[in-house]
């Protein structure tokens, strides 16, 4: 990114910041003083509450004029008013935050107004979601399950290189970051019992997964073409999809997942804008066989953004990695998933949440699953306290960071965490 690229605001932003002032996530949040939920960016250590922005009469932009939007509870009326708006939006925030600007940087009142230490904000699920779609477009992470589930021979299914396979996932549990994970109870039967068993399930897992969110949904019966689907991709979030494989693995012929996977789902609590991934946009992987026409994408779909799995056990004061991925490794951009998605005519409302499936690269460390990364248990990860382990035990805390790095400008999503839970 060149010189001339970058901006300054006079908002201290230490240079391994997630927020610099090229990020501007949206989030929701409250503090003791004012609980109402609203919305805010995130900038350095800072929150830039945009609610009092609003009220204080710092945007000049009339779509706003009166409307309160950013003192709502979620993102999702603003996410609604399409990339034109919101595109104008950013460019006033930045402007407002930029260090040359002496509104808000020289008025001692308005910044107590406005601005608020991170550390002092307790953030809120940012969107209000109604429906949750979990794809599973990682060609190796398809392949390492199908090798486990059904053999070599018949690791990918079929279809798999013809469409992003997903299914409809359950949008009442998706959770915000922090919020514990209560170990779940279900059937399972083990390959050499006659009858299933009923109990807590014994090989709890991650999903190391990105999601995106719908900003301008479309009407029942109108598809959005893959060229139109990045008008409708209001930003991404950190997804860890927990899953309970012994459950899974019984339950998920001929439907797919059920129970194994909607008892929690969480996410990062900032939404970064797909305007602030810009810089960090790749070429796709050539897919091949090529794609029917309706699924053919420009090829330029996919993002550099690197992502860290990081275990906590209770014995540990601190977190270590356990893997290392990106989300290039995809085999099916966002693009490819939404139109496939809507191609029917169903129709995406603001606030879904497409989520990728888990992204797992072609090296054992890049694994997005403790499934993988143990091979089923086969092969237990050393931790630096000597113990071993398969899947996650009560008391594990599991971590997912991701962030975007070159040239010297870091765009980060900061994490999300969950703890497990004893069975209840
Ligand atoms: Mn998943």
């Amino acid at each position: 990114m060149s010189e001339n690229l970058k901006r300054k605001s006079f908002i201290e932003v230490k240079i391994d910041s997630d927020f610099p002032v090229e990020n501007l996530p949206y989030g929701i949040f409250y503090t003791n003083e004012n609980n109402s939920p609203r919305a805010g960016t995130a900038i350095g250590d800072y929150v830039f509450d945009l609610s009092a922005a609003e009220k204080n009469g710092l945007f000049k932009n009339k779509e706003l004029s009166g409307k309160e939007i950013f003192s709502s509870k979620s993102l999702n009326r603003f996410m609604s008013m399409g990339k034109k708006f919101h595109k104008e939006i950013r460019k006033e925030i930045t402007d407002i935050l930029d260090e040359n600007n002496s509104l808000l940087r020289d008025n001692k009142k308005l910044r107590s107004e406005c601005l608020i230490l991170q550390s002092d904000v307790t953030m809120c699920m940012p969107v209000e979601i109604g429906d949750y779609t979990d794809f599973y477009s990682s060609k190796d992470h398809a392949t390492n399950v199908g090798i486990m589930f059904r053999g070599k021979e018949n690791a990918l299914m079929p279809n798999w290189l013809h469409l992003p396979v997903a299914y409809h996932g359950r949008a009442s549990s998706v959770i915000l970051s922090g919020t514990d994970i209560i170990r779940p109870k279900g059937q399972t039967k083990a390959d050499d019992a006659e009858s299933p068993s009923f109990g807590p399930s014994r090989l709890l897992d991650f999903e190391l997964e990105m999601g995106f969110f719908i900003g301008a949904g479309n009407n029942l019966g109108e598809p959005i073409s893959v060229k139109d689907a990045s008008d409708h991709i209001f930003g991404m979030v950190l997804v860890n999809d927990w899953s309970a494989r012994d459950i899974q693995k019984w339950e998920y012929v001929p439907l797919g997942p059920f129970l194994a996977k909607n008892f929690a789902t969480s996410i990062s609590p900032w939404v970064v804008t797909m305007e602030a991934l810009e810089p960090f946009r790749l070429k796709n992987e050539p897919q091949d066989p090529a794609p029917l026409p309706y699924l053919k994408s420009s090829g330029e779909n996919s993002y550099d953004i690197k992502l860290d799995v990081l275990l906590k056990i209770p014995s540990s004061e601190s977190a270590e990695i356990i893997s290392r991925s990106n989300f290039k490794f995809m085999y099916w951009d966002m693009c490819q998933q939404l139109a496939h998605h809507t191609i029917t005519g169903c129709n995406m409302r603001t606030g879904d949440l497409l989520a990728s499936g888990t992204i797992s690269g072609p090296e054992k460390g890049t694994y997005g699953s403790l499934l993988e990364l143990t091979w089923r248990g086969e092969e237990p990860i050393k931790l630096s306290d000597g113990s071993e382990i398969k899947f996650l035990r009560d008391g594990d805390e599991l971590i997912i960071r991701g962030y975007c790095e070159k040239d010297g400008l870091r765009i980060g999503f900061g994490e999300v965490s969950g703890k497990i839970l004893p069975a209840t």
